[in-house]
């Protein structure tokens, strides 16, 4: 084994490994000062050892004025603590996410409902490798959402302006890098996998970014499956894996069934139950023989 490349952080400064690439470069994390609370950046080494500081981190240090507990989800998604706060956020390419703990209703216009909240459709690219083509009605899924939650007093206010006919284009990879090459992610196939939701969940917040719309998203697969749906949870910072609560961001399969009203009402922060006449009928996940029947009734999450 020879030695590759060397480098000597500036004094008072204590520096961790975030990753190893190929061919002998590295990606630290340099923290300036000791303490839990000191700032902190990534530097990028080539193979040769030529580092290369995140503008991105940087710029939001500046931004911030520093930023401390700094956690690495993937890719250049992070979760950290800005200057001043007491909360943690989630940082895409250096940008803070606004995390969509609920969407705010306002007084609806309508007369018949009491509150509205907006919403916007998307689709995957068609003309990408990989897409499948979406078999169902989209206008249609979505519609059955907007009719059933009317009747229970919440307008869900399309704006069929945007897009063709209200329905927009979302690209396979928001902004690189993405965190796969293959189909597993860029927001074409969400796999009944808590690592890889977890891990791609800060892509969908970046992708679609008002914490006041509730989007539906058609995508190609949902667990695995061409006929689901599932709102997508908020990853939790301060433990990896774990989740937070439903975000504002549904994804449907390519197929889905109707199920768009009852991802909506995991969007409104409702829970499943295990009656199978109800809209929120699905798995509670605590016994799994109670749960046989839900999971065999209720087809989405
Ligand atoms: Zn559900």
């Amino acid at each position: 084994m020879s030695q590759l490349w060397t480098w000597t952080p500036p004094s008072n400064n204590t520096v961790s490994l975030v990753a190893a690439t190929d061919g002998g470069g590295l990606v630290v994390n340099q923290q300036s000062g000791t303490g839990n609370g000191s700032p902190q950046s990534v530097i990028r080494f080539d193979p040769s050892g030529n580092p290369t500081r995140d503008s991105w981190t940087s710029t939001a240090a500046a931004s911030a004025s520093a930023l401390t507990n700094i956690s690495y989800i993937a890719a250049d998604a992070f979760s950290a603590t800005q200057s001043g706060s007491t909360t943690t956020s989630l940082f895409s390419s250096g940008s803070p996410i606004d995390l969509p703990y609920s969407v705010f209703p306002a007084p609806a216009p309508d007369n018949a409902s009491k509150q509205m909240i907006n919403i916007q459709v998307f689709r995957l690219d068609p003309t990408q490798p990989n897409v499948q083509p979406v078999t169902v009605d989209m206008t249609e899924r979505v519609n059955s959402a907007i009719n059933f939650w009317q009747k229970q007093g919440i307008l869900l206010n399309w704006n069929k302006t945007l897009g063709s006919n209200g329905i927009q284009i979302s690209p396979l990879c928001f902004r690189a890098p993405c965190l796969h090459s293959d189909n597993i992610d860029n927001l074409t196939n969400v796999q009944n996998d808590a690592v890889i939701v977890y891990a791609q969940a800060p892509y969908f917040f970046r992708q679609f970014s008002n914490p006041k719309v509730i989007y539906y998203s058609f995508i190609n697969y949902v667990a695995g499956t061409d006929t689901s749906a599932a709102t997508i949870n908020i990853p939790n910072p301060a433990q990896s894996k774990t989740f937070i609560g439903p975000s504002n961001v549904v994804v449907a399969a390519h197929s889905v069934d109707d199920v768009l009203p009852h991802e909506t009402g995991h969007v409104f922060n409702l829970n499943h139950v295990r009656s199978a006449g109800n809209l929120m009928c699905g798995a509670l996940g605590s016994n799994w023989f109670a749960d046989l029947w839900p999971a065999l009734t209720c087809s989405s999450w």
